[in-house]
């Protein structure tokens, strides 16, 4: 029997995917293409924009031309609209954010029965982290773990924990035990993933997010280094730093800290639980330990009362903090939020104008960082060897392209940046 896939949006789902598709491999199936034709078809679905809604409908309708038996569609997408996917014609196996683990029984039922199964939970119902389990690891250069999932903040514009339900965390020593299997698999950077990673410990009792980062430091034989995907710069506290102080050599020098806006009206309209002097102060503590530290972030322009002035702060505050890298994306108005019920939105023009006006400070700022690194040794993760040439990232994040190394795919290699260049520098390699 042949399986294919298709995995839209986050890392998080990627995981997932993966998770489930192994389960699929276990038994013997082929993994073929996705363009093939399969018996069955997974799809891991993302509805974090509007254009992700998009993509997912796409995708479905490319699934149903290749008839496969069965076709599994899972993720956020379906938790909040199922009913608008369910379709006679085809034998599905539809489930939302939970019950992951039983999709692989439910699509061999439903192979031999020719019925249907749909199994969509409440997200906001689900208390229990679930945990999957990965046989094998794809991917051997970064190694993305998931630790936790859902979100508590319900910032106004986004509809992901209505998708993903609250925040839950994955019990440690799975999370011990898997880095230790990636890195025993020769991977050298672990990415912690989340929906909202480092509010990891909230559902605890005493264990917090900086007792994980410890504990994997302590008890993780032949760790390389270990980055942090994401963390809101609320959940950045002296613990934390306390911990990413005392082993420098294992964690990334890097942070990504969601802005989102650098208007206070703003933030506090889309409910983000802090305003922009807190934020500052915050990324200047954050220097005061690691003064070369990279701070990139997400940031979403034409909010919907984000006027021209609010939106000529937030040019001057992205500015001053001086990000080494800004995701920006235009506001999309979602079904389903408090945003969404204000019943405003500004013309999309605009919008794209303003993204546009922030592409070129970031890319202004992206340089001014990499500039700092002029001529000096990076450990680069080896992600790709394509078209005769290397790249990867540096524990600062830095992406930087070196000469074709054949085969070495997932080594670390020093590597001297020797001309600036976003998104990609240019460097000459001194050791792998
Ligand atoms: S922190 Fe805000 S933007 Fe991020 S997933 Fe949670 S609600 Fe959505």
């Amino acid at each position: 029997m042949k399986v294919n896939y298709c995995s839209l949006g986050c890392k998080v789902n990627l995981y997932e995917t993966e998770a489930v598709l192994n389960e699929f491999i276990d038994n013997d199936f082929k993994l073929v293409s996705f363009n093939e034709k399969a018996d069955v078809t997974i799809i891991n679905t993302c509805t974090v924009t509007n254009t992700a809604d998009q993509k997912t409908r796409q995708m479905i309708h490319k699934a149903l031309r290749n008839k496969p038996k069965v076709l599994a569609i899972m993720g956020c997408f379906v938790a909040l609209d199922y009913k608008e996917i369910v379709d006679q014609d085809v034998t599905q196996v539809i489930i939302g954010t939970s019950n992951r683990s039983k999709l692989y029984d439910y699509v061999i039922k439903a192979l031999e029965n020719k019925t249907s199964f749909i199994d969509i939970e409440d997200p906001l119902e689900i208390v229990d982290y679930e945990e999957l389990k990965l046989s094998r690891f794809v991917d051997k250069t970064r190694g993305f773990v998931k630790i936790q999932d859902g979100c508590n903040n319900f910032c106004s514009y986004c509809r992901i924990p209505y998708a993903r339900g609250r925040s839950r965390s994955r019990d440690k020593d799975n999370i011990i035990k898997e880095i230790q299997d990636l890195t025993n698999n020769g991977v050298y950077e672990i990415v912690l993933t989340g929906i909202n990673t480092a509010s990891y410990g909230e559902d605890l009792e005493n264990y917090s997010f900086a007792d994980l980062l410890e504990e994997i430091v302590l008890k993780v034989k032949g760790l390389g280094r270990l980055r942090i995907s994401s963390i809101e710069v609320t959940e950045i506290t002296d613990e934390v730093l306390k911990v990413i102080k005392k082993y420098p050599s294992h964690f990334c020098n890097h942070l990504h800290i969601p802005l989102q806006s650098g208007s206070d009206v703003v933030l506090k309209e889309m409910n983000r639980k802090y305003d922009t002097s807190y934020y500052f102060q915050k990324i200047q503590k954050i220097r005061e330990h690691f003064p070369l530290i990279n701070i990139t972030t997400d940031l979403m322009v034409g909010f919907y009362n984000e006027t021209k002035e609010e939106f000529e702060k937030v040019k001057e505050f992205i500015q001053k903090v001086e990000f080494g890298e800004i995701h920006v994306f235009p506001y999309s108005r979602r079904k389903g939020t408090l945003a969404y019920e204000a019943k405003k939105d500004l013309k999309g023009d605009l919008k794209k104008a303003r993204v546009n006006e922030v592409l070129s400070i970031n890319k202004e700022l992206a340089l001014k960082y990499q500039a700092k690194y002029l001529n000096q040794i990076l450990e680069i993760v080896i992600e790709k060897n394509e078209k005769g040439i290397c790249f990867g990232h540096a524990s600062n994040y830095l992406k930087v392209a070196f000469k074709d190394l054949q085969g070495k795919v997932g080594s670390v290699a020093k590597v001297r940046l020797v001309e600036l260049g976003y998104p990609l520098g240019k460097g000459e390699v001194i050791e792998v």
